[in-house]
C-alpha cells in the first residue's frame, strides 16, 4: 500500500522524571514520523523509553518539551493544545495494552462495546459493531464469556477488538504478541496490518519478540531514551 497521510509527528520530544539527583531523562530530542499504512516496531533495552514513548504519542502522559502533532493535528507544544484529551483519545487512538487488561467483570462483547459507549456510540450500533469486529477476529463464539473463561490467544484478540472498536487511526501496543506461541503471534502481526491497511491507520508497537521482527516495515531502536534509527 503506498504511503498514506502523517499521521504521528514527533519534534525534538523530551521527558524527564524527578528533578535534581533523582532526575531520569526517559527520552532525549525524539523526532519520529509515522504515516498511515505503516506497522513499526519499538525495539530497546529495558528502561531505553519505549513505554514513555509509547504513552506520550497516545497523550497519556506530557513530554517536558517538544511538539507532537496527531493526525496533523497539533496536540502538544509545551502544553496540551486541547482540554478534552480524553475525548482526543478515543477519538484517534486505540491502545492495545499489555497483558489485556480486559475489565474482568464485563463479558468480551461488553470490554469492546464499553469504548463505543464512551465514545457516544447509542447502545445498540455499538454492540453490533463489537459483534462484528470479534467475528472478524474469529472470537465471536466466546462473546459472552468473562476474560477469566478466555484462553491467552482469545483475550488478547478481544483486547485488539477493543483497541479498534471506534476506528483510530493510531494503534499503539505494549508487546501484544508476548503471551502468545510464534505461529498466533505472526497471526496477530498479520492480522494488525491487514486492519492497518482497511483502516487507514498506522501502528506503533513495542517488542521483544524477534519471531516477528520480519513483520514490521520499520525498526526503531531506543538507547538511553534516543532513537538509533528509522
Ligand atoms: P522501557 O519501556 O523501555 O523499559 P520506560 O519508558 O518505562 O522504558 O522508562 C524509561 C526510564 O524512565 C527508565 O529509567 C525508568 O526507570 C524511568 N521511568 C519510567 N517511568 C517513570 C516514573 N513514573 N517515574 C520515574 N522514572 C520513571
Ligand atoms: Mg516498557
Amino acid at each position: 500500500m503506498a504511503l498514506g497521510d502523517l499521521l504521528i509527528d514527533l519534534q525534538s520530544v523530551a521527558k524527564h522524571y524527578g528533578e535534581g539527583e533523582t532526575r531520569v531523562d526517559a527520552l532525549r530530542g525524539v523526532d519520529l514520523q509515522v504515516r498511515a499504512g505503516e506497522v513499526i516496531a519499538l525495539l530497546g533495552p529495558s528502561g531505553s523509553g519505549k513505554t514513555t514513548l509509547l504513552n506520550i504519542i497516545g497523550c497519556i502522559l506530557d513530554p517536558s518539551s517538544g511538539r507532537v502533532k496527531l493526525e496533523n493535528e497539533p496536540v502538544f507544544d509545551g502544553r496540551w493544545l486541547r482540554r478534552d484529551l480524553r475525548k482526543l483519545r478515543l477519538d484517534k487512538i486505540g491502545f492495545i495494552f499489555q497483558a489485556h487488561n480486559l475489565l474482568p467483570f464485563l463479558t468480551a462483547e461488553e470490554n469492546v462495546s464499553v469504548v463505543l459507549d464512551l465514545a457516544g456510540w447509542p447502545l445498540d450500533k455499538g454492540q453490533k459493531r463489537a459483534l462484528e469486529l470479534l467475528d472478524y477476529l474469529e472470537v465471536a463464539h466466546r462473546s459472552r464469556e468473562k476474560p477469566a473463561h478466555l484462553s491467552g490467544g482469545e483475550a488478547q484478540r478481544v483486547a485488539i477488538a477493543r483497541a479498534l472498536a471506534n476506528r483510530p487511526r493510531i494503534i499503539l501496543a505494549d508487546e501484544p504478541t508476548a503471551a502468545l506461541d510464534s505461529k498466533r503471534a505472526q497471526l496477530v502481526m498479520d492480522l494488525l496490518r491487514k486492519l492497518a491497511e482497511e483502516q487507514e491507520a498506522c501502528i506503533v508497537t513495542v517488542t521483544h519478540d524477534e519471531k516477528i521482527f520480519d513483520r514490521f516495515d520499520r525498526l526503531i531502536h531506543l538507547r538511553d531514551g534516543r532513537l538509533l534509527d528509522s
